[in-house]
C-alpha cells in the first residue's frame, strides 16, 4: 500500500508545495459530486479516473428529495429536471399476484419535503455533474488509475500504476466498490447477496404495450423483485429485475447467468412477466454489498461514496448517499477556512467523519432488512402484505429519517423510524393463501 515513487516523478509541474488542494480518485458520481462541491468553494481540485473516458454503466437512478435538495444548492436541479421524469406515485405490489401493498403519493411528498423526488438515467446525473465540474475548473485527468495511497508530513500521495505520483493536501478516494485506499482502514471483502440485477433501459416504442410512465412500479415477490419508472421525459422506460441465485447459493461460480432469470420470474403475475423478456441479457450486475465501517479516514486520506459504504440497492441511496458525502464535507471545509485561505483540515475531516459513517450505517443496514421483507415467501409473505397494506399514504414517520435535510452533525441525524415486528401481525385468516401460493413449495425461505 505504500508509494514506491518519488517527488521527482510527480505527474504535476506547478513549483507550489501542492499543485492541487484535493486529489479525488474516482470519477463516478460520487468522485465527481465531491469534486464539483469542493471546487465550487474555490478549492483546486484533480480528479484521477482509471478509465479511457468518463461516463457511466448501467440505466436509471432513483433520486430522493434528500439528493434533489443538494442538486438544487448546487444550481443543477433544473438540468436535472430537464432531463429525468417526476413520477407521480410510487407504486409497491406483490410480484405474485400483483395487488398494491403500499403507494407514496409523489406530489404530495415534495410538498412534505421541499424537493421532489426524480428518476434519471444515470449517465444524465454523471453528465451534469462533469459539466459541472468543467464549468468549475476541475483538472479532469482520465488513464489514471492509482495503486497505492501514502500520508506525507503535510498532505497525501497517491501512486498511479505506470508509476507515476501525484500528491495533494488532501486525497478523497472514491474508488468505488473494490476500493483499494478502504484497504489502508479495514481488511474486509466485498459481501456477496447471491441476488443479481439486470437492467434494461429502452425506447419506449420498443416496449410493445402501454405502460404507466407516471408512476414508479415496484413487484416485490419470493426471492426476487422488479422495478419499473420511465426516464428522459418518457421517451424510454427503465427496468430492473433483480431475484436469488440458485446457482451463487449452490457455490457455483458462474452465477446470476440469464438461464435462471426466466426461471426466477416464472411465478410472478402477467405485468411483471410482460418485462422480462425486454431485460439486457448480455450484462448483469451481482449484488454485494460491505458491513458498515466507521472509520473513514487515515490521516489527509479519506473515503466517500461506495468506497466507504457500498449499499445493496434496495433503498436507492447508494449514489445519494455518495452526493450528499460530498455535499456535507464541502460544508465543513468552508466552515473552517481562515481569512487567509488556510483550511483546517483535519477538523473538516472529524467533522465529515463524525457525522457520515453513522448515517451510512443506518442505509447499509436498513436496505439489507428492506430486501428481506421484498423477498419473503409464504405465512412472512403475508404479514408482510397486511402491514404494508396498512400503512397509511400520507405517513412519513418511515421516510423522514431518509428524505429530510442531510444531516452536517451527529445532533442534527433524525432519529430512526421503529420498525413494526411481523410476528405481530396475525394471518391465521388468511392460511389457505399460502396454500394456494403457486410459487414452488422447495423455494421456501432458506431453501
Ligand atoms: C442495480 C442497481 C441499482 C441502483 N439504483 C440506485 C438508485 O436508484 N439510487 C441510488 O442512489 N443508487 C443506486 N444504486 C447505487 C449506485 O449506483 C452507487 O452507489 C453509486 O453509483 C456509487 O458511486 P461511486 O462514485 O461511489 O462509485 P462508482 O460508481 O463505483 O465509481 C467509482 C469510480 O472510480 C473509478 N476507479 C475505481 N478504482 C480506481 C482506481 N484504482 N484508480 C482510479 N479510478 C478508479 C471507477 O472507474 C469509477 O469511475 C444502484 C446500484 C445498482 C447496482
Amino acid at each position: 500500500m505504500s508509494v514506491h515513487g518519488t517527488e521527482e516523478s510527480n505527474v504535476t509541474t506547478s513549483p507550489s508545495a501542492y499543485p492541487v488542494d484535493v486529489l479525488i480518485v474516482g470519477g463516478g458520481i460520487g468522485g465527481l459530486s465531491a469534486a464539483f462541491a469542493l471546487a465550487r468553494e474555490g478549492l483546486r481540485v484533480r480528479v484521477l479516473e482509471q478509465a479511457r473516458e468518463f461516463g457511466e454503466v448501467g440505466a436509471g437512478l432513483q433520486i430522493a428529495p434528500n439528493c434533489t435538495r443538494i442538486l438544487h444548492d448546487y444550481g443543477l436541479l433544473d438540468e436535472a429536471k430537464h432531463l429525468g421524469v417526476l413520477p407521480k406515485s410510487m407504486v409497491m405490489r406483490d410480484a405474485v399476484d400483483g395487488s398494491e401493498l403500499t403507494r407514496l403519493d409523489l406530489v404530495d411528498l415534495e410538498r412534505e419535503y421541499g424537493f421532489p423526488y426524480m428518476v434519471i438515467h444515470r449517465s444524465d446525473l454523471h453528465g451534469i455533474f462533469l459539466r459541472a465540474c468543467r464549468r468549475a475548473g476541475v483538472d479532469l485527468i482520465t488513464d489514471a488509475r492509482v495503486s497505492g495511497y501514502e500520508n506525507t508530513v503535510s498532505g497525501a500521495r497517491v501512486l498511479l500504476a505506470d508509476g507515476r505520483v501525484d500528491k495533494a493536501r488532501i486525497v478523497i478516494a472514491a474508488d468505488g466498490l473494490h476500493s483499494v485506499a478502504r484497504r489502508l482502514l479495514v481488511d474486509d471483502e466485498p459481501v456477496s447477496s447471491s441476488y443479481v440485477a439486470y437492467r434494461a433501459a429502452l425506447p419506449i416504442e420498443q416496449v410493445g404495450r402501454d405502460v404507466d410512465l407516471s408512476e414508479v412500479s415496484v413487484h416485490v415477490g419470493p426471492r426476487c423483485h422488479f422495478v419499473r419508472y420511465g426516464l428522459r421525459g418518457g421517451a424510454m422506460l427503465n427496468q430492473v429485475a433483480v431475484f436469488q441465485s440458485p446457482k451463487a447459493l449452490a457455490g457455483e461460480e458462474d452465477w446470476g447467468t440469464p438461464d435462471e432469470l426466466d426461471d426466477a420470474f416464472a411465478a410472478t403475475c402477467p405485468d411483471v412477466q410482460a418485462g422480462i423478456p425486454l431485460m439486457w441479457r448480455d450484462r448483469w450486475w451481482r449484488m454485494f454489498d460491505r458491513d458498515p465501517i466507521m472509520t473513514w479516514g487515515d490521516g489527509g486520506i479519506a473515503l466517500l461514496g461506495d468506497a466507504a459504504h457500498p449499499p445493496l440497492q434496495y433503498m436507492a441511496q447508494g449514489a445519494i448517499m455518495a452526493i450528499e458525502d460530498g455535499w456535507v464535507l464541502a460544508k465543513h471545509v468552508a466552515a473552517r477556512r481562515a481569512e487567509d485561505g488556510s483550511i483546517d483540515w483535519q477538523g473538516a475531516l472529524a467533522a465529515y467523519e463524525a457525522v457520515r459513517p453513522e448515517h451510512c450505517r443506518r442505509v447499509l443496514t436498513t436496505a439489507r432488512a428492506w430486501g428481506e421483507l421484498w423477498h419473503l415467501d409464504g405465512v412472512a409473505r403475508l404479514q408482510r402484505n397486511t402491514l404494508l397494506r396498512a400503512r397509511d399514504t400520507y405517513d412519513y414517520s418511515f421516510t423522514d429519517w431518509i428524505y429530510g435535510p442531510t444531516a452536517l452533525t451527529p445532533e442534527e441525524e433524525p432519529p430512526m423510524f421503529s420498525p413494526i415486528p411481523l410476528d405481530s401481525v396475525d394471518v391465521s385468516g388468511l392460511a389457505d393463501r399460502v396454500e394456494a401460493s403457486p410459487v414452488p413449495a422447495e423455494h421456501s425461505p432458506g431453501a
